[in-house]
């Protein structure tokens, strides 16, 4: 069950999807004054390096944000440029060696002076104790918390969020699962029905790879459908990178996310830099990019 390391994949094209999503969704959540609770169910390591033996030996980055980062005259526009800002506060000296995964892109954006609190959760014995050791050098104290154990069930406890000192209830949850058995595509969907009994005015964000099994293309559909039912409003962004020309290319090539109850502020966000992104990242046939939204 345990084999996936996300060592192997950190910064490559569905990480620069979710990871500027993820940070355009966030700021503008910080936007609002009161405290909001961060939840990664499925947090992976926090820290990667892309000199290390893992991410050398995929070179997954190479065709994400090193290719990215390497692209002349990329346009400035907002989102990006939120997102290559975050990923160049963790080098210095010109080069990229470090690549940061979503709990340390959540913590950089929390505000310790309105109490925002990250709920860590991540299930794989090394993993779990990388991630440990690196948010310890944070010294972040109980604003951040990392429990072994498994995300999905482990929300349940966690919604409602807390009241927070202005008396609000806010949250924001990424449920970012490795998918490598098939009944995550499944506990996804059971995960978001029963949070969005909890706690229905959450933002929850949900990535997906976009692979040929039925799973994964019914999920964003069974999502959807259920946002429609229950009215609640809901994004879609996908990011394909094409197929390479010759050479090895059986890696993922396209994936997803999609959020309930987004800020209505990231539909032109994304339509403004997943253009540019997919240009930049295109490898060959069949490079594409989509925004979708109703509710
Ligand atoms: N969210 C991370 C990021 O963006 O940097 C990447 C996470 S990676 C795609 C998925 C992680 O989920 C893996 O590290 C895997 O060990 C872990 N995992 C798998 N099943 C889990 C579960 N049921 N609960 C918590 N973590 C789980």
């Amino acid at each position: 069950m345990f084999s996936y390391r996300h060592a192997f994949h950190a910064g490559n094209h569905a990480d620069v999807l979710k990871h500027l999503t993820l940070i355009a969704t966030l700021k503008h959540l910080m936007h609002k004054d009161p405290g909001i609770q961060f939840v990664d169910t499925h947090a992976g390591a926090g820290l990667y390096r892309l000199d290390g033996d893992y991410a050398e030996k995929s070179g997954e980055a190479a065709d994400g944000i090193l290719k990215l980062l390497a692209t002349k005259d990329l346009a400035k526009i907002p989102a990006l440029q939120d997102y290559l800002d975050m990923v160049a506060g963790f080098n210095s000296g010109g080069s990229t060696r470090i690549y940061p995964g979503s709990p340390f892109i959540m913590h950089r954006l929390l505000r310790y002076e309105a109490r925002d609190r990250l709920k860590l959760f991540e299930m794989h014995p090394t993993d779990h104790k990388s991630l440990t050791g690196n948010i310890e050098q944070l010294n972040a104290g109980r604003t951040v918390s990392v429990t072994r154990a498994d995300g999905f069930e482990s929300l349940k406890a966690l919604l409602p969020p807390p009241v927070s000192t202005s008396g609000s209830r806010r949250t924001c949850v990424l449920i970012d699962p490795s998918y490598e058995i098939k009944n995550d595509y499944y506990r996804v969907i059971d995960c978001i029905q029963d949070s969005l009994k909890r706690f229905a005015t959450g933002t929850y964000i949900v990535w997906y790879p976009i692979i040929p099994r039925p799973e994964a293309h019914d999920l964003p559909r069974k999502l959807k459908t259920m946002c429609t039912q229950l009215k609640k409003p809901w994004l879609h962004a996908t990011l394909a990178i094409g197929r390479a020309t010759g050479g090895d290319d059986t890696g993922l090539s396209a994936s997803g996310m999609f959020l309930i109850n987004p800020p209505y502020t990231l539909k032109p966000l994304l339509n403004e830099a997943l253009p540019i992104v997919a240009k930049a990242l295109a490898r060959g046939p069949g490079q594409s990019w989509a925004v979708e939204s109703g509710g």
